[in-house]
């Protein structure tokens, strides 16, 4: 199995110079190749490397620049073995000016998958004036986790995703993002004219765009979590199921805004397979409303909780995922594995 996980560079100011130096060689390089193609009717990557060294030295001899040459500049730059190395975390990368080492921004999941795959090759990419490296790993295949935590996810309209470890992801600043974009696809749904159309479609790609990357995001940290605090399941709410139930909130029926769950669920479920962490559906009811501390029915109000049998006291979408990793282990039960709720203290 490859994997591809893209890490954000923290190059120094002459570092970045330098990568943008070796972009620009890349796709001057890459033009002389597709020009040499072209112009021999030749595909052969090896025959066409010879082709291109040879053309980059006449090109040197005569002083000429690369102008005929059609590539973007801000193409992104293939490294193989031969040009990269990781080494203790930092970018090794030759340049046109020798070996740099650059920082990388490395997270819980990239560390997760360089812990336990293979470097292959990747490329360097450049948005706006940041770097990134996208890395591709080849992963063993990977028996199922023995670890025995099921760690339960509540989806959920106000919080995107809240876990039984405790953590909440995709909450206000994320709801303020899809309410603009909301906001602003309505207005021009309203307005009806060519021009407005056009912009629409543009609007909404930028924002599928956007949910695409937020829900790459949270699955990505939703799977480290559950591999970092020793879970080797994850119990996940039917789609059907969590339908119905924002069906039934009040406040959400006038609200026509869905998160794109099933999108976000898919991602969860290939994410896992690195770790041999097991995905689990469930049918639950009465998750928001029932105790998970002593599964008596209790009171919820917005975003809070509050047990009248034992007094605890805590944010419902939280509340909801201990109950799914409680619900999640018995449904593993059959399975033959002993399994426990990954329940965070209240
Ligand atoms: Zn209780």
């Amino acid at each position: 199995m490859t994997r591809t996980i893209a890490i954000r560079l923290l190059p120094t100011e002459p570092h970045a110079a330098k990568l943008a130096a070796l972009q620009a060689t890349y796709s001057a390089a890459c033009n002389a190749a597709a020009y040499l193609a072209v112009e021999h009717r030749c595909c052969n990557a090896v025959k066409l490397h010879h082709l291109a060294a040879q053309g980059l030295r006449v090109h040197r001899a005569n002083g000429r620049d690369w102008k005929l040459l059609t590539f973007r500049r801000e193409g992104s730059v293939h490294v193989d073995a031969r040009t990269f190395r990781l080494v203790d975390g930092t970018l090794s990368i030759f340049t046109k000016e020798g070996r740099e080492r650059v920082a990388m921004r490395l997270g819980a999941f990239q560390r997760s998958y360089l812990d336990c795959g293979a470097v292959r090759e990747a490329d360097l990419v450049r948005r706006r004036d940041c770097w990134y490296l996208h890395l591709m790993i080849v992963l063993p295949k990977v028996e199922r986790s023995p670890q025995t935590g099921v760690l339960g996810v509540d989806l959920g309209e106000n919080i995107v995703a809240a876990t039984s470890g405790g953590t909440l992801y995709g909450g206000g600043k994320l709801r303020n993002t899809r309410d603009r974009f909301l906001a602003f696809r309505k207005r021009l749904q309203g307005n009806g004219s060519q021009s407005a159309k056009q912009l629409l479609a543009h609007v909404s790609g930028r924002e599928s765009r956007h949910v695409r990357h937020v829900n790459h995001v949270i699955s990505a940290q939703i799977v480290a979590e559950a591999h970092t605090s020793g879970c080797g399941a994850i119990a996940l709410e039917n789609l059907k199921n969590i339908r119905t139930r924002i069906r039934m909130g009040k406040r959400m029926r006038t609200r026509l805004h869905r998160w794109a769950w099933s999108q976000l669920q898919k991602f969860v479920e290939y994410k896992t397979e690195a770790f041999g962490i097991a995905v689990v559906y469930l049918d639950p009811a009465f998750t928001s409303q029932t105790c998970s501390a002593c599964g008596e029915l209790g009171q919820r109000s917005r975003h809070r909780f509050l047990c009248n049998s034992c007094g605890i006291f805590a944010h419902s979408d939280r509340n909801a995922a201990r109950n799914l990793a409680k619900i999640g282990v018995s449904a593993l039960a059959p399975t033959g594995d002993v399994m426990r709720p990954h329940v965070a203290a209240q």
